[in-house]
């Protein structure tokens, strides 16, 4: 999408803190339910059902939904929909498919330059294995038309911030000036020992960063059985939504190249 399409757009393209919020009244909190919730979500933010694909590597789902651009450069972006056994993983990591869904919502209803690809990755909590599965499924020679790739994952508490230890610093430095301009609080938090789905796309030589909204407190509900709908901040997740929104808006309009210094 253009920058100035975005400024031309109907403000119902744009997902309100309301719309977000009410999206936490019903979670899933059953890991065999979140596959199919997640794409319930994509119908409702009007997928249509046949653009909702289930990309299966071995023993692992990825949802997959395209928005074509006018060229095969790609960004991608994407928000785990498992969760560990232990919560709802409301936090960790609905707010990341919620966010993310919402993100397809208002760009679906625009003409993007690059082809946007939104993916619900599986079991991140067993190990990357969803999003390790997609990038080593790029031939070689297609690599270099993944323009960058943006990772939703545990928003909800606090401010967005980037995990600078799963990210490029390319990119790290995008977040923080696109943060800057939208006026939109933010920081920067490695998360100790901890990964998620960005760090197959760098390793891969993509353009890659996770955003969370964690705070030190949140660090100790995640993977807990505190990790329950009530305990999200719908602002934190619609702060993250508008951060990768205008993030992705840029990069749809900047050369593929942007990211990698080139
Ligand atoms: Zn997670």
């Amino acid at each position: 999408m253009a920058q100035s399409a975005t400024q031309q757009a109907p403000t119902a393209a744009l997902s309100s803190e309301a719309d977000i919020a009410a999206e936490f009244a019903s979670v899933p909190c059953d890991n065999g339910a979140r596959l199919d919730a997640t794409r319930a979500l994509f119908e409702r933010m009007g997928a249509p059902a046949d653009a909702i694909r289930i990309d299966r590597h071995g023993d692992v789902d990825n949802l997959v939904v395209v928005k074509p651009g006018a060229s095969a450069d790609t960004l991608v972006v994407g928000a785990h929909y498992d969760k560990v056994a232990k919560g709802c993983g409301a936090i960790d990591n609905w707010t990341g498919v919620v966010a993310l869904a919402h993100l397809y919502r208002t760009l679906r209803q625009f003409a993007p330059e690059k082809t946007l690809v939104f993916v619900g990755f599986g079991r991140e909590e067993h190990g990357l294995v969803g999003s390790r599965a997609m990038t080593a499924a790029i031939p070689d020679d297609q690599v270099a038309r993944y323009c960058a790739m943006v990772n939703l994952d545990s928003l909800g508490l606090a401010a967005p911030q980037v995990a600078d230890n799963m990210s490029s610093q390319a990119m790290v430095a995008f977040a923080e000036a696109v943060a800057k301009e939208l006026q939109v609080p933010f920081g920067h938090a490695r998360i100790g020992g901890a990964n998620s789905d960005s760090t197959p796309f760098v390793k891969r030589g993509i353009p890659a960063l996770t955003l969370h909204g964690l705070d030190s407190n949140g660090l100790r509900l995640l993977h807990s059985p505190r990790d329950q709908a009530a305990k999200v901040n719908p602002t934190s997740v619609y702060l993250g939504y508008r951060l990768a929104l205008a993030m992705l808006a840029r990069l749809d309009q900047a050369p593929c190249t942007a990211q990698r210094g080139g």
